[in-house]
């Protein structure tokens, strides 16, 4: 695998190691390209909020960010860096979110869900919100999310898609409808779907997103995209013989790559 397109700095608050630390160990792991792709600050959340250092980076680092990104494709000639970001999609905030966008020159926009009625669900300190929810509710609250999202046209990917599954809570109702619907919007609005080997170090266990959602995705001509979520240097590409393996299996053919936000497709060899 040659690239990695989701890694994040310590701007986001829960990010440890330098900028150069990932660079320089996506170099040793011999990949071509990668994407930083940091927390943009929340849009539906004033600037002093709590979570601004602690889940994304605050609003008044953003500029900073881009220009360190842009800063080491010069010192790193020998990868290509590009200038990603993971914005949390927050319904009915398109605007807004539109808006932040437009004023930096990104390469790659990574769309994620980590909020359901502004519970970040994904959060382990916050696990034992599960046992006062109805888990096929959250699935479906969860779906018309990413849905949203993907609609929305805001984004270039869908960062770790099932991340519902995080901690290992399954709808009764089954996940097999979940997963239809999502790849039928993603084929409709030409949005690229993320294979993130994060959820491999979580309760869950496995990839986002599981295998039976990749193959719904590919047969409907979905692309998609390759990330670790890194969060520490040595973190990057982890785990992703076991992504070319996951690839392998469901017979993806091709990688998408992005630069200026404009998607070019690349075959995989294996
Ligand atoms: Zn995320
Ligand atoms: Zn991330």
């Amino acid at each position: 695998m040659f690239v990695d397109y989701h890694m994040h700095t310590p701007l986001c608050g829960h990010a440890q190691g330098e900028m150069e630390e990932y660079v320089e160990e996506a170099i040793r792991q011999g990949l071509k390209e990668i994407a930083f792709s940091d927390h943009l600050p929340f849009v539906h959340l004033p600037a002093d909020h709590p979570w601004h250092g602690r889940y994304a980076m605050r609003m008044e680092e953003l500029p900073g960010y881009c220009e360190a990104v842009l800063k080491l494709r010069h010192e790193y000639p020998e990868i290509k860096i590009k200038l990603g970001v993971e914005a949390d999609y927050i319904p009915n905030k398109e605007k807004e979110l539109e808006e932040l966008l437009s004023q930096h020159p990104f390469d790659f926009v990574l769309g994620s869900i980590h909020l359901i009625d502004d519970w970040p669900f994904d959060d382990p300190s916050l696990i034992d919100e599960y046992a006062h929810k109805d888990i096929d509710e959250l699935w479906h609250r969860y779906f018309a999310i990413f849905i949203s999202a993907v609609k929305s046209g805001l984004f270039d990917s869908m960062a770790h898609p099932d991340l519902i599954k995080k901690f290992g809570f399954f709808p009764r109702a089954g996940v097999q409808i979940h997963y239809e619907n999502a790849a039928e919007a993603l084929a409709e609005a030409q949005v690229c779907l993320e294979v993130n080997s994060a959820g491999l170090h979580k309760p869950v266990g496995e990839i986002y997103p599981a295998a039976a959602f990749l193959e719904d995705c590919l047969a409907r001509g979905v692309a998609v995209t390759i990330g670790s979520d890194a969060h520490r240097p040595w973190e990057v590409a982890r785990d992703f013989a076991k992504v070319k393996e996951l690839l392998q299996e469901t017979g993806c053919k091709e990688l998408a790559l992005f630069t200026g936000r404009r998607k070019t497709l690349h075959p995989l060899t294996f």
